[in-house]
């Protein structure tokens, strides 16, 4: 908080007593003269009220004269309606059928006439009173009198007493109309005090960009006005504010409670303490433009009610219920951020890497990290194993393990392809989990891992704490999941291009240069190896007799007598043409001898139409002085060379050993 806006919002002088009618006459001088204000043809309609005020001042000032005691008043509109008077005269001047009113309304001059109708020998005086600047008839001061005195007099009198009258109509119309000025001063006023409280307010609002400051803020505003009141801020979204004053707001006690009513009804609410006789209650909501937010409750005494500007600290709420929703729109967009980014590092890290096991290794440890979680296993369905294998897991006891693929939770999210979210394990079960009792886990979010479109396994994650993840989480596991799997996808991809370009394509053999780089790097590791190198015999003949057809499918034929001969180990290869060849790392020459032979012999046994091979054999250990991958295969070749000479479908090893 700035230390350049103070919390003080000093109210204005006489600012409690703008909200009752005391005190609104004290209305200050103003500086207009009122002598050019008049009234209008458009006022006559409302004249009744400012004409019976000034009739009663009148009387006031009439109240001592002798001479007027036997004269009874009225006054009459310029159409000749009541308008206020002696009230036994009323039914009469009601008729409207009185000649010398009439004859004065017609006129515009002063007239009288004996009326025998009101009582023997009465006298009325009808004298017209003109607008001060226009001059236009707008009512008629009427009198009534025995007429002893002669009816001249009675003129005079009733003319000297309709000037009193005017004089005191304006002074009453002066005085309304100052004391209007006044209200609508007192009022500008206030609303220029209002604004700029809550100007202050909304100012120091909009620096708080955290959903906690709004909340202080409008506590600590409303105590700043009104320090002798009690203030709480109930708030219906689950806010984990530490503001003392800010509770939950449980909607259990709906209609007992004035903040619950307040918030369900939207509106201002004030009611008796239902403890304390002498204390108000007060709920104001506070909305923004969505809904309402909450409800500010006040409790104060309640003789201070009447000093309160309600309609102050409703717009106070209002201006919190925005700013809290701005607070809340900017920590969610913050929030967003934060993920985005979060997902962006992942994705970054994870393709630069092809290999499958980094990528199980690195995801693992940034869901950990990311989600704040005590265990991660990710299970993906091998094909050839059967099941769920756990190819990556902190719960290190369970590494590589593979369960059946509809065990346990992992089970549950693979088989169903829908998403899991678990807050307490001991409580609810939907399947058994290894993972869960042997970490110890209460929470749980799991989703399917898709990769390419297809569900190939699942991503677990694990707390001890019951109800530990949020929605938010399990929101972010699925996005950070989904990037995971395109790792995958592209890792999967990447190996499969890798071995389709290692591979040949008829035999399905490696092809020849991976088999170089195989004998290359095994050189550099290992203290031995053998090759053999095996050819077909006479295959050109096979070819002429059965056709190149046919002889592919020989060639294949003894591509797969190899396969199936040797170890997982042994590095298969078509060398070229018809010829193949076998890399057995760490294998010395007997043991590549006996391989050959059982090659060289299943090839002439299971062939159709039937061909033999001729074997080729070198080896090489580390004390020999060069090691080369050429080396090795100019000396099967010549091995090969040999067992062709000395009459095919046979074994032969480097130096001319013959088998
Ligand atoms: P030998 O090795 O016993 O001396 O006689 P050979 O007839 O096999 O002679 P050589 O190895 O020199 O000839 C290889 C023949 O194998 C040539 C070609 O017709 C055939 N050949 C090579 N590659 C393929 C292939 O991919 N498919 C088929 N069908 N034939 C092939
Ligand atoms: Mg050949
Ligand atoms: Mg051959």
């Amino acid at each position: 908080m700035s230390e350049e806006q103070p919390k003080v919002y000093e109210r204005p002088p006489g600012y409690a007593d703008m909200f009752n009618d005391a005190g609104r006459n004290a209305g200050s001088k103003s500086g207009l003269s009122l002598q050019g204000l008049d009234i209008t043809a458009y006022d006559y309609p409302y004249l009744q009220t400012l004409i019976e005020k000034s009739y009663s001042e009148w009387q006031k000032e009439n109240a001592g004269a002798e001479a007027l005691k036997k004269f009874r008043w009225a006054v009459l509109s310029h159409q000749g309606a009541w308008l206020s008077g002696d009230s036994g005269l009323r039914e009469y001047f009601a008729a409207g059928e009185d000649g010398a009113v009439h004859r004065s309304l017609s006129d515009k001059m002063p007239a009288s006439g004996m009326n025998p109708g009101l009582y023997e020998g009465s006298v009325v005086c009808s004298v017209p009173l003109f607008t001060r600047s226009e001059g236009d008839l707008f009512a008629v001061m009427v009198s009534v009198s025995p007429g002893s005195a002669g009816e001249e007099l009675a003129l005079m009198v009733t003319e000297s007493q309709a000037l009193l009258f005017r004089t005191c109509f304006y002074r009453k119309f002066e005085s309304m109309f100052v004391n209007d000025l006044v209200r609508v001063h007192d009022h500008a006023k206030l609303e220029a005090y209002r604004r700029s409280v809550l100007f202050q307010y909304v100012k120091r609002m909009h620096v708080q960009i955290d959903v906690h400051s709004v909340l202080s803020e409008a506590i600590e505003s409303v105590l700043a006005l009104y320090p002798e009141a009690k203030v709480e801020l109930f708030m219906s979204q689950d806010h984990e504010s530490s503001h003392p004053l800010v509770r939950p707001l449980l909607l259990q006690h709906w209609q007992e409670d004035v903040y619950v009513r307040t918030f369900m009804e939207g509106t201002l609410t004030i009611r008796e303490h239902p403890e304390s006789q002498n204390t108000v209650e007060i709920g104001i909501p506070m909305g923004g433009k969505q809904g309402v937010y909450g409800v500010l409750h006040i409790e104060v005494d309640k003789p201070v009610l009447p000093d309160m500007d309600l309609e102050l600290l409703g717009m106070m709420a209002d201006a919190a219920g925005t700013a809290f929703e701005n607070a809340k729109l900017y920590e969610q967009s913050n929030l967003m951020i934060h993920e985005l980014r979060m997902i962006n590092e992942l994705t970054q890290r994870l393709n630069k890497s092809l290999h499958l096991a980094e990528i199980f290794q690195f995801a693992n440890h940034e869901l950990l990290k990311i989600l704040e979680a005590d265990y991660c296993c990710i299970l993906i369905y091998n094909a050839e194993l059967g099941g769920l294998e756990v190819v990556s897991c902190n719960a290190e006891w369970l590494a590589k393990e593979v369960f059946e693929k509809d065990y346990g939770l992992g089970g549950l999210v693979y088989h169903s392809k829908e998403p899991l979210i678990l807050s307490d394990y001991n409580e609810e079960r939907p399947a058994e989990s290894k993972l869960m009792e042997t970490t110890n886990s209460s929470s749980m979010i799991a989703t399917p891992l898709t990769v390419n479109g297809e569900v190939r396994g699942v991503v677990l994650l694990t707390h001890a704490k019951r109800h530990y993840f949020s929605y938010d989480s399990y929101r972010l596991l699925q996005a950070l999941t989904s990037h995971i799997g395109l790792a995958i996808g592209n890792a999967f991809l990447h190996a499969e291009v890798r071995r389709m370009a290692n591979r040949d394509m008829l035999t399905e053999l490696y092809a020849r240069h991976y088999l170089d780089e195989v004998i290359y790097e095994c050189q550099n590791r290992d203290f031995c190896g053998a090759l053999i190198v095996i050819d077909i015999d006479q295959f050109k003949q096979v070819n002429d007799t059965f056709g190149h057809q046919r002889g592919d499918k020989i060639l294949k034929q003894v591509s797969n007598i190899v396969k199936s001969t040797i170890r997982h180990s042994d590095i298969p290869a078509r060398w070229g043409g018809e010829e193949l060849a076998v890399y057995l790392p760490g294998i010395e020459i007997q043991q590549a001898v006996q391989v050959a032979e059982r090659i060289r012999t299943r090839v002439a046994e299971e062939t159709d139409p039937r061909v033999t091979v001729s074997c080729g054999i070198s080896e090489w250990n580390w004390t020999n002085n060069k090691i080369s991958v050429e080396s090795l295969f100019y000396r099967a070749d010549m091995a090969l060379y040999e067992a062709k000479k000395n009459g095919r479908n046979r074994i032969v090893v480097e130096k001319a050993e013959t088998v």
